[in-house]
């Protein structure tokens, strides 16, 4: 059977390791029917301001799989990476990075067994890159976490144990400080693991896994995370094992699937012959297994492997490391290399926690969406953001004033910290308030329309920035307290 995949050979480098990658992929005798198509730089310089034309989305919504150079984003450009457009363009919402032991390949961690997968979310968090200027020198970008994003992620990482014979889960967040977004995907996951009884779950604060992945990397067998925390820790992880010669990743939706090495374009090794070809070879393992072609992909996965324990051949960056930059071999000639070794398995087989999976269950069908709003909401205040130089006291009696008869000011906040009517003198205060009002009776409740009285009110005084409504949904209250609140 032919696949059909989409080919985009990318800027810089891409070029030479995507044709790598091909000549590898046909050495197997997988059929596959390329479609070739652009993005990146030379699209961005031709006046479109997203870096990828209106063919190649069409080419990968018709073949639902591509294989991917890097592309660079040259500055003065548009100010959006064309690698993050076609990730959003097709909801492609989870990021797999392997982090395994290659032999022939030195690391501080050497013999340890490290083996281990990083899910990262790859469409919220603050990369949904929601920014404000709130004030000329205060800038706020928005964490978005949604359940339905985190669902989606928490259930390909059980799912991904499950057919890679893994035996444990880990949820990374950050949910002792960000009770509300963090906290949602903590609360997700826990409500998701019954789900999966054969799993173990288990759930750590971001700061500590880096600190485990440094010191016992190999207890890790999936972890899954919100996007700028898989950002971090996924390059932590290729740097466990090699760099960013030998880092892969899948980009997964529920219909496409994009393959790309994790290194950019690399622009002064761009036709040098000397790139090191390995990290895209490897993602095009992960190509193959989702193209159901899992027989090819252990055989290139070896070969790569042979190849390095061996010696024969090795790239620039391997040498350079080796301290041997004479041994350097051009990125064809490695490649030749591992095409020679296709059908040879590596002498290292350093312990996998991959078992068989004893019986895989059906993966979930497609989950319905719950719906958005709340039956019972409350609205008992409102925060509004404030720009006005100067101390809180004066700035607070003058909101004092304007909240009149419906509203009392409940506190200013200065980033966070409550100053206001009482604080610590030493928090320094930047000129934007955050100003809470509620309703001026104990426990009542407000309106719209006395908020946007309110907020003429406050206009009056000084200027304000944005306001946020103070909900209470089903019980449960929409908003965090202000530290020292
Ligand atoms: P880069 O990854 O291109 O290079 C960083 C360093 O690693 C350089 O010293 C480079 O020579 C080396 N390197 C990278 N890949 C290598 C390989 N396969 N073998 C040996 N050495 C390798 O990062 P950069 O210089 O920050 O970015 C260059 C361009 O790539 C920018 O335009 C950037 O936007 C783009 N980029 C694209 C992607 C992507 O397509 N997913 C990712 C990162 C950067």
């Amino acid at each position: 059977m032919s696949h059909l995949v989409t080919l985009i050979p990318g800027d810089g480098v891409g070029p030479e390791i995507t044709a790598a990658t091909r000549r590898v992929i046909e050495a197997t005798g997988v059929s596959i029917e390329w479609e070739e198509a652009i993005a990146g730089e030379a699209v961005f310089r031709a006046g479109n301001s997203s870096g990828v034309p209106q063919e190649t989305a069409d080419s990968i919504a018709r073949t639902g799989v591509a294989l991917k150079g890097p592309l660079g984003t040259p500055i003065g450009f548009g100010e959006k990476s064309a690698n993050v457009t076609l990730r959003k363009l097709f909801e492609t919402y989870a990021n797999l990075r392997p982090a395994r032991q290659i032999p022939g390949v030195p690391t501080r961690y050497d013999g340890e067994g490290i083996d281990f997968f990083v899910v990262r979310e790859n469409i919220e968090d603050l990369y949904a890159g929601v920014e404000y200027m709130d004030s000329r020198d205060v800038a706020v970008a928005l964490k978005i976490i949604t359940r339905r994003g985190s669902e989606k992620i928490i259930r390909y990482a059980f799912e991904l144990a499950r057919r890679e014979g893994r035996q444990k889960v880990t949820c990374a967040t950050k949910s002792n400080i960000l009770k509300l977004s963090e906290g949602l995907f903590q609360r997700v996951f826990e409500e998701m693991a019954p789900e999966y009884p054969d799993i173990e779950p288990q759930h750590l604060i971001i700061d500590n896994v880096a600190h485990q992945m440094v010191k016992d990397p190999a207890q890790f067998d999936i972890i899954v995370t919100t996007n700028l925390a898989g950002d971090i820790i996924s390059d932590l992880a290729s740097g466990l094992v090699g760099g960013l010669g030998f880092a892969a990743s899948g980009n997964f939706g529920d219909e496409v699937a994009i393959f790309e090495a994790v290194h950019g374009s690399a622009p002064k090794y761009a036709g040098k012959d000397v790139i090191n070809p390995a990290a895209l070879i490897l993602s095009s393992v992960l190509m193959l297994k989702h193209l159901g072609e899992a027989e090819a992909a252990q055989q290139i996965e070896d070969a790569v492997y042979v190849t390095l324990e061996e010696g024969q051949a090795v790239t620039l960056d391997v040498a350079r490391q080796a301290g041997d930059v004479e041994r350097a071999t051009s990125t064809s000639g490695f490649t030749d290399a591992i095409i020679e070794n296709l059908g040879r398995a590596p002498a290292t087989r350093y312990p996998t926690k991959a078992r068989p999976p004893a019986s895989v269950p059906a993966p979930q069908a497609r989950w319905e969406l719950r719906p958005v709003i709340p039956t019972d909401t409350r609205l008992i205040g409102v925060d509004i953001y404030t720009e006005m130089d100067g101390d809180p006291q004066p700035v607070g009696r003058a909101l004092d004033e304007a909240a009149g008869p419906e509203f009392k000011l409940l506190l200013m906040s200065a980033r966070g910290t409550v100053v206001y009517p009482q604080g610590s003198s030493y928090t320094d205060t930047v000129g934007w308030w955050r100003c809470r009002f509620v309703a001026a009776e104990e426990g009542g409740l407000v309106d719209d329309a006395a908020i946007l009285r309110l907020l003429a009110r406050v206009g009056e005084r000084m200027t304000w920035a944005h306001v946020q409504k103070l909900r209470i949904m089903d019980g449960d209250p929409g908003f965090t307290k202000a530290q020292g609140q």
